[in-house]
């Protein structure tokens, strides 16, 4: 409504206490809080009774805790490979899958996600807000402390409640997640058609919502983080425990993730179960902190890069256009041969292909490296642990 306003050219609008610091983040709108109604007619009486809130500036401060939380990598213990795959994908806006037995760490890794994710600008945490407030959600955020969302709905989660829709249309999971995190766990437990249904919003950053009277369309920009078993039984390729699933059983169950969402996914990675080393070591692994100042650095090159694009969410690597490829990702013959010869043994598809080169635009611009390097090539190409096993 505050935005709507300031568009009309309004000078100011009434909010209720609750939600009119969130409104007053909106530049160039003034913003009366009212308690009651009377409070209301006695202001149009007299303008002069209540004062707008002040307006606060929001500075980036690219070290504070962007959360709540408790949580913090150090409490991960092993998983190099899984956190460096996390760390690219936060970098550079890549969906990511992780593949693990039960007890690897899966979602303990997710769930510490946010605290390494770049602090939201004020537009994109304008964006956050006005979903979430739509929703009725939006105490859930501190006006002043900017912060992305991050849903983890249920594989029992209807279709309404994960996309958004019913009789009074509502934004669902995957647009509150917007400018965020949607975290899928045991991903091929949601139902295939829900999951086909997600590629659009992966494609384009919107989610439409077919009604009887209309269409709407609602912004779902989010990384995805995905997670799940190797098999049925979980224990497919761990050491220490037989899998008890037959190949057949391994292929159905896989399958039930489709090809082109597989290739949506930028980022496979597999986390292996703890060795007893790892499970009693009591050294430290290294903190969010340090962690999120790499990130916030890679992406900040990145908004750099693309500073002509008009939406915050679409100034990164993982939002390249073609033409965009062509400009930040060239490689020289080595290279594209080197980048063939994968295609061809790991039988990738093309969006593979494209998915690869970002992904390495990522790695270069974390190792501060304006041409991409093989080794950054040679990284990416291995996060497509899927396509080559059973697909
Ligand atoms: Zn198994």
């Amino acid at each position: 409504m505050a935005q709507l306003a300031k568009k009309l050219k309004l000078k100011g609008v009434l909010l209720p206490e609750a939600t009119a610091e969130e409104a007053n983040l909106i530049e160039g709108i003034a913003v009366h809080p009212i308690q009651t109604l009377s409070q209301a007619v006695e202001f149009l009486q007299n303008p002069e009774c209540l004062q707008p809130l002040p307006k606060y500036s929001i500075r980036t401060q690219p070290n504070h805790p962007p959360n709540h939380h408790d949580l913090d990598f150090s409490d991960v213990k092993g998983q190099h490979s899984v956190r460096r795959a996390v760390e690219i994908a936060v970098s550079g806006n890549h969906n990511l899958l992780i593949i693990g037995s039960p007890g690897s760490g899966k979602s303990m890794i997710a769930k510490r996600i946010p605290t390494i994710m770049p602090q939201p600008t004020l537009d994109e945490y304008l964006e956050i807000l006005s979903i979430h407030s739509a929703s009725g959600y939006s105490q859930e955020f501190d006006p002043k402390y900017p912060r992305r969302p991050f849903r983890a709905p249920h594989h029992t989660t209807s279709d309404v409640a994960l996309l958004g829709g019913g009789s009074f249309p509502k934004p669902g999971e995957i647009s509150l997640a917007h400018n965020g995190v949607l975290f899928l766990d045991e991903l091929p437990e949601f139902k295939r058609s829900t999951l086909e249904v997600m590629r659009q919003p992966l494609e384009e950053g919107t989610v439409s919502i077919s009604r009887s009277q209309a269409k709407i369309t609602l912004p779902a920009s989010f990384m995805l983080i995905a997670a799940m078993n190797p098999c049925p039984c979980g224990y497919h390729g761990d050491p220490k425990r037989p899998c008890r699933c037959s190949l057949q059983q391994i292929a159905r169950y896989r399958s039930r993730i489709s090809g082109p969402l597989l290739d949506r996914i930028d980022l496979h990675v597999e986390a292996p179960s703890l060795t007893i080393k790892e499970i009693q070591s009591t050294q430290g692994s290294e903190d969010s902190k340090s962690i999120r100042i790499r990130c916030q650095k890679a992406r900040a090159q990145q908004t750099q890069r693309f500073a002509h694009k008009p939406l915050a969410y679409q100034q990164c690597n993982a939002h390249m256009t073609s033409q965009e490829l062509k400009t930040h990702c060239s490689l020289d013959d080595a290279q594209l041969q080197l980048l063939h010869d994968a295609m061809h043994q790991l039988k990738l598809s093309v969006r593979a292909y494209d998915r690869i080169l970002k992904v390495a635009r990522t790695i270069a611009d974390l190792d501060d490296s304006e041409p991409i390097l093989e080794k950054h090539l040679l990284e990416a190409i291995q996060y497509r642990n899927l396509d080559r096993a059973l697909f």
